[in-house]
This record gives C-alpha cells, structure tokens and sequence, in this order.
C-alpha cells in the first residue's frame, strides 16, 4: 500500500497513512536504520513487508500543543491576514493538515480538550463544561478521577511509554511521569499561580525546572513559562508523549475579539515560543498542532429572562447554555422561531434536528433547540434587565460546532507532507495513537 500526495483517501486510509508514515525509508526516524548499509537494507526489506509500521512508531515521540481558542481561519488565511507565524508555516509546509476540525459539544475548553485525548464526546468522557458544582461551589473539573473514558496518557503509560503533562486539563491526579497539572486558585488573564500548579505537580519538578531556568519562579505561570517547562522537560526527560496547553490567545481572543490585532499579535507571540519548543525537542519528535476551538465576535448578548418577560412568556423549562439554548416548552419556541424574523432580536437559527442527533444524541424528541445571530451571545439574565446589551467581552465560544472549526496540523519523522479533509475531534486521538505505537481504544 505505497500512497502518493495527490492520491484519492479515505478516512481510514488517512489515518494508516498518518500513524504509519508511508514507507518513506528516508524520512523515517529510526536512527537503527541508518546505521549501517546492512541495517539499511533490512529496513527496506521489511518496509517492503509491510512491516515497518511498529520499527518508526516504537521510536517516534509525539509532542502535542494545544493553542487554545485558534480557529481554523487563521491558518487558513494566513496569508491574507499578514500574520507572522514562520513556525506554524513551516509545519503547515512539511506536515499532514486537516481542513478544519469538527468540535463537539459544548465548544468549550476542558470538554474538547477531554475529547482530544479520549476520542469521545463530553456525555461519554464526563466532563461536561469548564466547571462542575461540587459541595465547595462551582470549581473546574480538576481531577483526573473525573474521566469517565479511557485517555491517551493511561493507555501510553500501559505501554510502557513515559508521559508529560504541561497544564492540560483534567489532570490532577493523573499518573502522568512528569505533570504540571492546569490548576490554579487565582488567575491573572491567561496566567495562573504558580503556587497551585506546585502543590499538584509531580514532586520536585518545579524545583528542577527553576533550577534551569530562574525566571520560570514567576508568580504567574503564563505561555512563556508553560514554554520553559515543556523545554525543560522535554530535554531532561525526552517523554514518549507530552502534552501542552498554551492558553494566551484565548484569552486576548475573548478580551479583544477574535482576529483583532491584539489576537493576532498573540499568535504572532506563541509561534515565537513554540520555535522555542521546536528546537528543543528530540529529532525524533512528531508534533501535533491543535486547538479545542473556534471562536466568534460577540459583541451583543440576548437577555433571554427579559426576553421572555417583554414577551409575557414563562422562562420554563428553558435552559441558556450561551452559544445555544435548549426549551422543552412549545410556547417559548414558537416565540423564539417569530423573533428570528427580527433581524435586531440577537435569536439565530433553530437547530435541525439532524444535528441535535449528531452532536447531542439522546436529546428528547420534546427538546428545540436554538442557536444565537451572529455576533450575539444567550445570557440567562435577570427579568427587568436590558434585552439585548452590548457585552464585556468581545470574543466568545461556545456555539454550536457547526458556526466555526478547530485546528489539527501534524508533522515530523514520517509525517507527509499532505491537505487532509475536514476531521471530527473525536478522530485526532487515533492519529495520536498511532504515531507513538499503541493501540487505540485501548484494551480495557
Ligand atoms: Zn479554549
């Protein structure tokens, strides 16, 4: 099965092509095989057989980088929006890319990062937004012991392969080698105190990377010094798999609305760190690029209380989840499908049920559901409130996963240079898999 750019893939084929690396002899990372003509030769012979998927995969460390919040259309329109990204270029110039990748639901950052590592969707991993109501109030799903699905790092662990963690969701606990899980008791922005991070984290790592690199003992651990973790660790230890959550431009992003200068400029700052990663990681590093969302301007929010009150109108049985609302009463959507005629109303389109059924299986024949007009955003709000207001923030996610797409771009050591179709996020795990030799789904 020897596959050219240009040559007609499916999914499945994309996927072998992905983890396998073709039967390139010399773009594999092998080290073994070039040693000697003899060894060389081997290696063609059993890259002829067919066989030399597990050689190159048993060799090839996979480093993932999350930026969060980078929708698809700036490495689309790269060159139309000017942006001074020379690494994330470069890897789009050598690497497999898909055309934009299909969220899940919600479109919000612990849950997508939960499905980049898991496969699945929130109801099937378990985390089901940012945060979770727990006895102490609202915190977010911290815990590793949350994850109701297998995830990537336990299935590599129990291939024998060595993990790293640098402020990835959901990993608190988890039997990562070296982990800096994401936690925090304040934050500043995007930043977070190092001090909680610390107390979680495997025990004396902190301490070794300070000794490195000083400067990493900011108060506030922010993308430059998520960096100088990633950097340490990948040196010190050269992990089979690391994960890394860059959070910057998510957070300008909302601040400042996506594709604003000061969004772009924080991409411009990220791909200017993760040249710093680049070189720091083993030759054999496989690299993936990735986000867990879009984003969209929103710069107005509907009231949906006031809304509901103007129109005289129980709020009942309606449940506002910002970029979508669920009602389960016939009044409240008969109302909402007549605002839409109001181009001011800030009320969007009525989800087909088509698309419940894919995103949102299982939702009750009873439920509608309805997604905001562009640049709007669904606020429960209060009954005597402003109907539709300008809000804080001017860039959100969150919305239905249609409105927007995600990012995955892959390259490195057998990784070919290709445009792959539109991916499911569900999908990106299995490539994950793949590259650094184990099964997936695991075996339970
Ligand atoms: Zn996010």
């Amino acid at each position: 099965m020897l596959l050219f750019p240009g040559d007609r893939l499916d999914s499945y084929q994309i996927l072998d092509r992905i983890g396998q690396g073709g039967h390139n002899i010399d773009r594999m990372p092998n080290g073994h095989m070039r040693r000697s003509k003899g060894m060389r030769n081997l290696a063609i012979l059993i890259a002829a057989a067919g066989l030399a998927t597990q050689a190159a995969a048993q060799d090839r460390k996979l480093l993932v980088i999350s930026i969060d919040g980078m929708d698809h259309r700036y490495l689309k329109d790269r060159d139309a929006l000017k942006l001074r990204i020379p690494n994330l270029r470069k890897l789009l110039e050598q690497g497999a890319w898909a055309d934009g990748v299909m969220g899940i639901v919600p479109t919000v950052t612990w849950p997508s990062h939960t499905t980049l590592v898991t496969g699945v969707g929130a109801e099937e991993h378990g985390i089901l937004d940012n945060n979770i109501q727990t006895v102490k109030g609202s915190e977010r799903y911290w815990y590793s012991s949350y994850l109701k699905a297998p995830v990537l790092w336990q299935a590599a662990k129990q291939a024998g392969k060595r993990t790293a963690a640098i402020h990835w969701p959901v990993t608190v606990g988890a039997a990562i080698d070296y982990n800096l899980p994401e936690y925090f008791q304040a934050r500043l922005g995007g930043a977070m105190d190092l001090k909680s991070t610390e107390e979680k984290s495997t025990r004396g790592l902190v301490k070794e990377i300070a000794e490195e690199y000083p400067s990493f003992l900011t108060p506030w651990m922010d993308d430059r010094t998520r960096t100088l973790g990633t950097i340490y660790v990948l040196k010190r230890y050269q992990p089979d798999l690391t994960l890394l959550h860059l959070m910057d431009h998510d957070e300008v992003a909302h601040k400042a609305g996506p594709f604003s200068r000061e969004a772009m400029a924080t991409l411009e700052y990220t791909d200017e760190l993760l040249g710093q990663i680049l070189a720091a990681a083993p030759a054999n590093t496989v690299v993936a690029i990735v986000s867990d969302h879009g984003f969209e301007a929103a710069p107005r929010e509907l009231n949906v209380a006031a809304y509901f009150a103007a129109k005289k109108i129980a709020a009942g049985g309606t449940v506002v989840r910002g970029g979508y609302l669920i009602t389960y009463d016939a009044a409240v959507a008969a109302a909402l499908s007549e605002a839409r005629v109001d181009s001011g109303s800030c009320v969007g389109r009525e989800i087909p049920r088509s698309e419940v059924d894919r995103f949102l299986p299982g939702t009750t024949p009873e439920a509608r559901l309805f997604e905001p007009a562009a640049g709007c955003f669904f606020a429960t709000g209060k009954a005597g409130g402003e109907i539709v207001s300008s809000r804080p923030s001017a860039g959100q996610h969150g919305h239905w996963p249609t409105r927007y797409r995600a990012v995955f771009l892959m390259a490195g050591p057998g990784i070919q240079r290709q445009g792959l179709p539109e991916m499911d996020m569900r999908d990106a795990v299995k490539h994950f898999a793949k590259v650094i030799g184990i099964a997936w789904p695991p075996k339970r």
